[in-house]
C-alpha cells in the first residue's frame, strides 16, 4: 500500500471545546502521523478561497463565517492510504450518519459544525497542503 499525505483541519467547534488533543489521538490510533501542524485564525476571505469549490452551495456563506469565527488547527497527516484512512476516521459529513467510533460521531455538533476537514483525493490534498504549508514546514 502507498504512503500518502493528506490535509486535515480541526475546525472551530472543536478547538473551542478543547478537543484538539482528543482528535489528534484518533488520527494517531489509526496509524496516521502528524508531520506538520499549526494553529491559525483564518479571515473570512481566506476561508472562502479554501472552500471555493462550494461557492454556489446554499451553506457557503455560513461555512465561511464558521471557519473564520475562531482559531483552527491545520495539519498534514502521513501514512498508508492516508487520504482514505483519514476520511474513515472522520466519519460521514453529517454526524447523525457517522459510524460509531468516528471523530464526527463522537464530537461533531451538526452537519456544519462537524469538527474536522479532510482532503477527498491525493490531488486536492496536494493543493490544500500547499495553501497552508511551505516545503520547509513539512519535516516528514
Ligand atoms: P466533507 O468533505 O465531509 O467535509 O463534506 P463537503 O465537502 O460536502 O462539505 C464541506 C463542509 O461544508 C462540511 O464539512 C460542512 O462543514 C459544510 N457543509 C456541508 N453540507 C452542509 C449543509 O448542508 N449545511 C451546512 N451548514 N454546512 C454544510
Amino acid at each position: 500500500m502507498a504512503i500518502q499525505r493528506t490535509f486535515s483541519i480541526i475546525k472551530p467547534d472543536a478547538t473551542r471545546r478543547n478537543l484538539t488533543g482528543a482528535i489528534v489521538a484518533k488520527f494517531e490510533e489509526a496509524g496516521l502521523r502528524v508531520i506538520a501542524q499549526k494553529r491559525i485564525h483564518l479571515t473570512k476571505m481566506q476561508a472562502g478561497v479554501f472552500y471555493g469549490v462550494h461557492s454556489e452551495r446554499p451553506f457557503y456563506d455560513e461555512l465561511c463565517e464558521f471557519m473564520s469565527s475562531e482559531p483552527i488547527v491545520v495539519q498534514v497527516l502521513e501514512g498508508e492510504n492516508a487520504v482514505a484512512r483519514n476520511r474513515e476516521v472522520m466519519g460521514a459529513t453529517n454526524p447523525s450518519e457517522a459510524s460509531e467510533g468516528t471523530i464526527r460521531k463522537e464530537f461533531a455538533l451538526s452537519i456544519g459544525e462537524n469538527s474536522v476537514h479532510g482532503s477527498d483525493a491525493t490531488d486536492t490534498a496536494a493543493v490544500e497542503i500547499a495553501y497552508f504549508f511551505s516545503g520547509l514546514e513539512l519535516v516528514g
